[in-house]
């Protein structure tokens, strides 16, 4: 028999296997077996794996992958940014363009600089964390979230991507490929605004506002249009009631969309 190009690795006896595929097509393969699960920066799947609330059977490390890499800028302003690119990476992404100027705002608030050069926008936007950064900025930016497969290449617009709690419209044998940014309007006011606990958390909140596009994380299960919010009841958890949640809103709206 051949050896398998991928790089392979036994951890823990025969109970978790670590595959470092080079290509796409090796990563569609690898993530045939049940139990088979995506890892990025590891900043979200290695915390749920210490905790037990997941256990995968092999972990398909998609850092070898250079498809999934680079950022690259079409003619109308608008980015295709690869699933792997890091949080320090669009932290410091230099573009001009609204969306990408709100994107990098983003960035920079998320966790603190060891994330950074760890996480990965893909794996932000597949875990689809609540009170996470991304996903309000992504909605608020029409980007679309490009998806592969051994089926081949679909996208699906960031606000029908986000379908709930840590609930997004992949399914099994799908890698998040790359992020599609459209420029945004043209002079338009950008702005992300985070309420947190402290700095380098999650947030409590948090506004991202593109041209007259108004779009909040941490209220509901998913990103909200403002005109979404009156009609869902807020989220209550370990960081804030829903009550406060509801009373500081529209202070961090009128932050955000005032000039
Ligand atoms: C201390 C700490 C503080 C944090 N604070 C913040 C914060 O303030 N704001 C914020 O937004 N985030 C925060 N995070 C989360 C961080 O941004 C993670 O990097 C991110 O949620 C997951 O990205 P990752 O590349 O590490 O993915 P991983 O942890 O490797 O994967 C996460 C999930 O996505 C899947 N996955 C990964 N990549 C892909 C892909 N390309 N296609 C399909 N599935 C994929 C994995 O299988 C797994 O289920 C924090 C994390 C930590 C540890």
């Amino acid at each position: 028999m051949r050896p398998s190009p991928c790089a392979r690795a036994k951890i823990r006896g025969d109970h978790l296997e670590y595959v470092a595929p080079a290509t796409l097509d090796e990563a569609f393969r690898a993530l045939e077996l049940d139990e088979a699960h995506c890892l990025a920066g590891g900043q979200s799947l290695v915390a749920m794996m210490n905790l037990g609330l997941v256990a995968p059977a092999r972990l398909v490390s998609l850092r070898r992958i250079e498809a999934l890499r680079g950022v690259e800028t079409d003619r109308d302003g608008s980015l295709r940014i690869g699933a792997m690119t890091t949080h320090a990476e669009l932290a410091a992404l230099d573009h001009p363009s609204p969306a990408a100027r709100l994107l990098g705002q983003a960035a920079r608030v998320v966790a603190y600089p060891a994330v950074r050069a760890w996480g990965t926008l893909g794996g932000s936007v597949a875990h689809a964390d609540p009170a996470a950064d991304y996903p309000v900025v992504l909605v608020a930016a029409q980007a679309a979230i490009e998806i592969g497969s051994a089926r081949g290449t679909r996208c699906v617009a960031a606000g029908e991507f986000f379908l709930g709690l840590f609930e997004t419209a992949l399914v099994r044998g799908e890698i998040v490929t790359a992020i599609h940014l459209p420029a945004g309007p043209a002079g338009a006011a950008c702005r992300y605004e985070k309420l947190s606990l402290v700095a380098g958390d999650f947030a409590i909140l948090s506004v991202a506002a593109l041209g007259d596009r108004v779009v909040v994380g941490g209220f509901g299960p998913r990103p909200l249009r403002f005109e979404e919010v009156g009609q869902t009841a807020p989220t209550s958890d370990h960081r804030a009631s829903a009550a406060y949640r509801r009373r500081v809103l529209p202070e961090l709206v009128k932050r955000c969309t005032s000039r």
